[in-house]
C-alpha cells in the first residue's frame, strides 16, 4: 500500500514574490475559520499587505471550523459521478502534506481511514467506493476481517475499506497554528461583523465567513447544513484509541471516530434546521451508540464535549472559489469538508489575486451557478444516512 505521497514544504508556499503590482494591493479577508485563516496565510506569504476581519477571535471562532472533525478523507468520501471533488480533494490532500509540516506535525493525529462494514450491504458500497477511486489512481484496498483486526484490534466489523493516504488533523491545533502564523507574517487582525465588504478600504477583498457568506454577497448561494459531534477522552484502563480513523455506516447512520493526543472526535450529524445550533439528545444518543459498535469499550471514556457547527453547504457540493467581481473573491461552500479543501482554496485565491486562475479550482468557479442550479442531484450513501434521520 502507499504512504503518504510526501510534498516538499515550498509547495504549499506561494513564492514570495508574484507579479509586482498584485504583490502592492492590499487584500481584506473577512472570516477566521480554516478557509479565510488559510487564503490570509497564503496572501501574506505572496506579498499582500493583509487584514483578517471577524465577529470574533480568528482561530477560536464561532464557526463550523471549531467543531470539525479534522479528517482531511477524499478517498473515503469519494462515490461515482463526483469525479471533480475527488480530484480538488486529491489536489488539497497533497498540499496538506506540506501545511502540516509547516504548521507542527503535531496537527496530524491519524495516518490513513479504515471503513468498516458490518454487513454484506455495507460491503458492497465499500467497493464500489474502492473501485472507483482506485481506478483514478489512488490507493485504496478492502481488508479482510482479519486483516482488520491486525490493523485495530479493538474495532468490530468483517472488513473495511483503507484509505491509508488519508491524515487526520487536529482542527483545533490547525487554527491555532495558523492564527500563530498569520501573526508572525504581519496579517493584521479586526475584530467586527463586517457588514458591507464594498466598503472596506483594501483594494482587494475576500470573503470567507462560511455559511454566512451569502449574507455579504447575496449572489452567493451557500446555506448552513447542521452537524453535532463529540469529543471524549480517554482514561487510564480504557480501551486504546485507534491509530487510525475509522468509519462506519450504522443503523444507516454514518459515523466516525477521529483520533486525537487524548481521546476521540466522534461525529456527525447532518441536517437542515437553518441556523440552529443546539445539540439535541437524539443527536448525542445516536452517536454514542453507533461508535459503541464501532468500537466496543468507548463507554469507559470520559464525555468531554458536545458541539454543534454550521457547514457552508453550495448547491452542487463543491466550493464556490473565484472572483465575483474586479475586487471580490468569494471563498466558501466547502460543506463537509472545509479543513480538507483549506490548502487548494487558498492556492486557488492567491492565484486570483495574481490574474492567473488556478486550473485545478476550475469547478469551483462561482459563475458555474449562475445559471441558478438547483441542490444537487447526486447522492450516496453517507448523504442519505443523517440527513433528516434524527428530524
Ligand atoms: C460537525 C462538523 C464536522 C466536520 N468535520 C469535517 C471534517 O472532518 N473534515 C473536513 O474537511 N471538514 C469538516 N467539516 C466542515 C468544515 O468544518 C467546514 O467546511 C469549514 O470549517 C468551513 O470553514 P470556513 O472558514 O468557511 O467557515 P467557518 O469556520 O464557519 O468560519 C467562518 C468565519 O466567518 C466569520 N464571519 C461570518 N460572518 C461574518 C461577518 N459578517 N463579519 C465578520 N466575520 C464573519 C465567523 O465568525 C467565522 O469565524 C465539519 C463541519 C461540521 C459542522
Amino acid at each position: 500500500m502507499a504512504s503518504v505521497n510526501p510534498i516538499p514544504p515550498s509547495a504549499f508556499a506561494v513564492p514570495a514574490v508574484s507579479s509586482p503590482n498584485s504583490a502592492r494591493e492590499s487584500v481584506a479577508v473577512i472570516g477566521g475559520g480554516v478557509v479565510g485563516l488559510t487564503v490570509a496565510r497564503a496572501a501574506a506569504l505572496a506579498g499582500h499587505p493583509v487584514r483578517l476581519l471577524d465577529r470574533g477571535v480568528p482561530g477560536r471562532p464561532d464557526g463550523a471550523s471549531w467543531v470539525a472533525g479534522g479528517m482531511l478523507a477524499p478517498f473515503s468520501e469519494g462515490w461515482p459521478g463526483e469525479d471533480e471533488l475527488l480530484a480538488l480533494g486529491a489536489a488539497s490532500l497533497n498540499r496538506w502534506s506540506a501545511l502540516a509540516a509547516e504548521l507542527g506535525e503535531h496537527v496530524v493525529t491519524a495516518r490513513g481511514t479504515l471503513t468498516v462494514a458490518f454487513d454484506s450491504a455495507d460491503v458492497a458500497d465499500l467497493t464500489t467506493i474502492a473501485e472507483w477511486v482506485g481506478a483514478r489512481g489512488h490507493a485504496v484496498e478492502m481488508l479482510s476481517r482479519s486483516a482488520l483486526r491486525a490493523l485495530e484490534p479493538g474495532v468490530g466489523g468483517r472488513a473495511a475499506l483503507s484509505c491509508p493516504a488519508e491524515l487526520s488533523v487536529d482542527n483545533r491545533a490547525v487554527l491555532a497554528a495558523l492564527a500563530e502564523s498569520c501573526k508572525a507574517l504581519g496579517v493584521q487582525v479586526t475584530t467586527t461583523d463586517v457588514v458591507d465588504p464594498a466598503a472596506l478600504p483594501e483594494d482587494r477583498v475576500v470573503v470567507a465567513a462560511g455559511w454566512a457568506s451569502s449574507a455579504l454577497l447575496p449572489g452567493v448561494s451557500v446555506r448552513p447544513v447542521k452537524g453535532e459531534i463529540l469529543r471524549l477522552r480517554r482514561r487510564a484502563g480504557s480501551v486504546p484509541t485507534p491509530a487510525h480513523t475509522v468509519r462506519a455506516t450504522v443503523n444507516g447512520r454514518a459515523v466516525y471516530l477521529v483520533p486525537r493526543a487524548d481521546g476521540l472526535v466522534v461525529g456527525a450529524t447532518q441536517y437542515e434546521h437553518g441556523d440552529d445550533t443546539a445539540v439535541t439528545v437524539a443527536g448525542v444518543r445516536d452517536l454514542l451508540a453507533d461508535a459503541e459498535r464501532v468500537l466496543p469499550g468507548i463507554a469507559d471514556y470520559e464525555f468531554a464535549e458536545a458541539a454543534a457547527g454550521l457547514r457552508p453547504g453550495s448547491p452542487d457540493n463543491l466550493p464556490i472559489v473565484g472572483a465575483v467581481d474586479d475586487r471580490t473573491i468569494v471563498a466558501t461552500g466547502h460543506g463537509r469538508n472545509g479543513m480538507l479543501l483549506a490548502p487548494v482554496t487558498a492556492d486557488a485565491v492567491v492565484a486570483e489575486l495574481r490574474g492567473e486562475p488556478l486550473p485545478e479550482a476550475a469547478c469551483c468557479a462561482p459563475t458555474r451557478l449562475s445559471g441558478g442550479s438547483g441542490p444537487s442531484s447526486v447522492s450516496r450513501p453517507s448523504d442519505l444516512s443523517r440527513t433528516g434521520a434524527l428530524s
